[in-house]
């Protein structure tokens, strides 16, 4: 095992920071989720239990190395419980002005060399790494959704990071189990700055009429052997969420190649936000999923 890190901070307990806790006690690491009541803490702790069931269940973990993961996670609603991690990955909500406070919040808490991680999708490595005392030990680590199956684990370094942080993330990468993508601090860095010009691109084609939901799925599982077709993606990751990543392309790279589909923009506004609501592309309110164009 990977010596340099023993203790992990978690700050968010949901569906990304529990998955990051459930995976991190599971490879050994004590760790301490935080998040602001104890009944989010509570709902992430019953998370992270339903998901082990399921991967005891498959004959993926055993009954004891499910309850030895459990034990080593504590929950608290107080930073002051972080004095002693190693590493603090923070995982609350996509908004930069609360992401800033939390790290103003915990830096003073921390051990003077303990390294600060973000989960965030989309905002500059570079810049939240300037809300904290210590930019050399702050890197971006970014986690794909669900955390206990997805293999990949991007690492963003800042324009101040420091090698020793890089070399110590990528040894706790590697015990996860995950594969991590190096990649710059630039908008989206590369899976979705590469994946949801893809699905925009999807949803001009049905916008422009070229095909509709069924056929636009279809021709890309079966004519371009992706597992899931890019609108039933789409509403899995959540339309919101697709829509706001554009956006962050389209700001932060000003080009108008990235410029939201207007019918992406319309399903946000109609509140048909994916899988999540109920209805994006598809109704999932019957007993199997229709689309809806
Ligand atoms: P979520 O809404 O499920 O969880 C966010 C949690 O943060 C909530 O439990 C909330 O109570 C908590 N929180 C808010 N303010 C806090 C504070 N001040 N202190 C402690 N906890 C606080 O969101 P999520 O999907 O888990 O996303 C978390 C982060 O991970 C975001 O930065 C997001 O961009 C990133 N991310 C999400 C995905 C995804 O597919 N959902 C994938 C990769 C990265």
């Amino acid at each position: 095992m990977d010596t340099s890190l023993k203790r992990i901070g978690v700050i968010g307990a949901g569906q990304m920071g529990n998955g990051i806790a459930h995976v991190s006690a599971l490879a050994g690491y004590d760790v301490v989720l935080n998040d602001l009541s104890q009944d989010r803490l509570d709902a992430g702790l019953e998370s992270i239990k339903f998901n082990l069931t399921r991967q005891a269940s498959r004959g993926q973990v055993t009954g004891e190395e499910m309850d030895a993961a459990l034990k080593r996670i504590t929950t608290t609603t107080s930073l002051d419980d972080f004095g002693d991690v190693d590493l603090a990955i923070e995982a609350a909500t996509e908004d930069e002005q609360l992401k800033r406070k939390i790290f103003q919040a915990l830096c003073p808490k921390l051990k003077k060399d303990a390294l600060v991680a973000t989960n965030t999708s989309s905002i500059s490595i570079t810049r939240l790494a300037a809300s904290t005392d210590r930019p050399e030990l702050f890197l971006g680590l970014h986690f794909m959704n669900p955390v206990p199956v997805m293999k990949l684990v991007e690492i963003i370094r800042g324009i101040a990071t420091e090698d020793r942080a890089v070399q110590t993330t990528l040894a706790y990468v590697k015990q996860l189990d995950k594969t991590s993508a190096y990649s710059e601090d630039f908008p989206a860095f590369i899976v979705n700055r590469i994946l949801l010009p893809m699905i925009n691109e999807a949803i001009y084609t049905l916008y422009e009429g070229v095909g509709n939901v069924e056929a636009i799925d279809t021709a890309m599982r079966l004519g371009a052997n992706h597992p899931m077709g890019p609108l039933q993606l789409a509403d899995f990751i959540g339309l919101d969420t697709c829509l706001s990543v554009m956006q962050v392309l389209h700001d932060g790279l000003a080009d108008s190649k990235y410029r939201p589909c207007p019918l992406l923009v319309k399903y946000v506004e109609a509140g048909w936000l994916g899988k999540k609501v109920g209805r994006g592309f598809y109704d999932y309110r019957g007993e199997k999923p229709v689309p809806t164009r």
